[in-house]
């Protein structure tokens, strides 16, 4: 029988990974996570942003349901040790929310072998890595659901963006093999796709830049990272039971 909606989308008694989880749409997610239930293990590579996040969670909530964890997934090694730790401390994984990212842009004449093994480093060899070691504990566990963070470039692309928009529509032939791949094992695995979404990697962009893309925007403003956190929430949730190896743009109509 299908479960009321409401009691659908809570998560008591489940623990999530989120990366990049110190400030903007990570940090979002985290706290939609935790104030549906779950225990969020928060990662990044700044322990003193984590450590901030983790005591807001655990204030508002009024429960011990956050955990900071200084983790790189950039590298193979020290995101081992956070899915270690998350062993050693849970037994169990159900959700990952793999978000952490960096864009970094430059026309094509201007790339450098360093800005390319950069930011694949970070939003495509760390996805693959967290999803690795998240599927062997989920899969420990019977099933779970992983998240992806794509971007509308990955499918769209953008002008001075080949790099930043190549690791991102890697996202997406990931998400669909790795839903295939993991499926059996009750892990569904899906990608959401911001547009544009004030934070501060947006905000580092040149106010011309920005206004040109909000004027863009069908909805009429940039999203906030709660915009894109809801559908995280929707896609980690049994509200989506049915639903994996999709890629849902978050970005007002922005792809329209
Ligand atoms: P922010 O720059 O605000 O946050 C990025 C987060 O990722 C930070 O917490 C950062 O923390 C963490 N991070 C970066 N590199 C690493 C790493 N190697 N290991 C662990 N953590 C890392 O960006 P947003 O919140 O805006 O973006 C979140 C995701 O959404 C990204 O994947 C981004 O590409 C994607 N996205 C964002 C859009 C937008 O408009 N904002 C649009 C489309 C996609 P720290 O530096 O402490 O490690």
């Amino acid at each position: 029988m299908v479960q009321p909606a409401n009691s659908a989308l809570r998560l008591d008694g489940q623990v999530a990974v989120v990366t990049g989880a110190g400030r903007g749409i990570g940090r979002s997610c985290a706290a939609a996570l935790a104030a549906q239930g779950a225990t969020v293990v928060l990662a990044g590579r700044q322990q003193a942003a984590l450590d901030e996040a983790a005591a807001e969670l655990n204030l508002g909530q009024g429960r011990d349901c956050a955990l900071a964890v200084a983790c790189d997934v950039a590298d193979a090694d020290s995101v081992k040790q956070l899915f270690q730790r998350v062993f050693k401390d849970f037994r169990r994984l159900d959700i990952l929310v793999a978000n952490a990212g960096l864009m970094d842009d430059a026309l094509i004449g201007m790339v450098t072998p360093e800005l390319v093994q950069r930011v694949f480093a970070t939003n495509t060899h760390g996805l693959l890595y967290c999803a690795q070691y998240a599927s062997r504990l989920m899969a420990r566990g019977g099933g779970g659901s992983i998240v992806a963070l794509g971007s509308i470039v990955g499918q769209q692309g953008h002008a001075g963006q080949a790099v930043y928009a190549g690791s991102k529509a890697a996202v997406v032939g990931i998400v669909q093999s790795l839903a295939k791949e993991l499926a059996p094992q009750r892990i569904r695995v899906n990608a959401v796709a911001p547009g544009f979404i004030d934070t501060e990697l947006t905000r580092a962009l040149p106010a011309e830049r920005r206004a040109q893309v909000q004027a863009g925007i069908r909805l009429g403003r940039a999203g906030q990272p709660e915009d894109v956190a809801d559908v995280v929430l929707f896609l980690a949730s049994t509200l989506s039971r049915y639903v994996t190896g999709q890629v849902i743009g978050v970005d007002g109509g922005m792809a329209l």
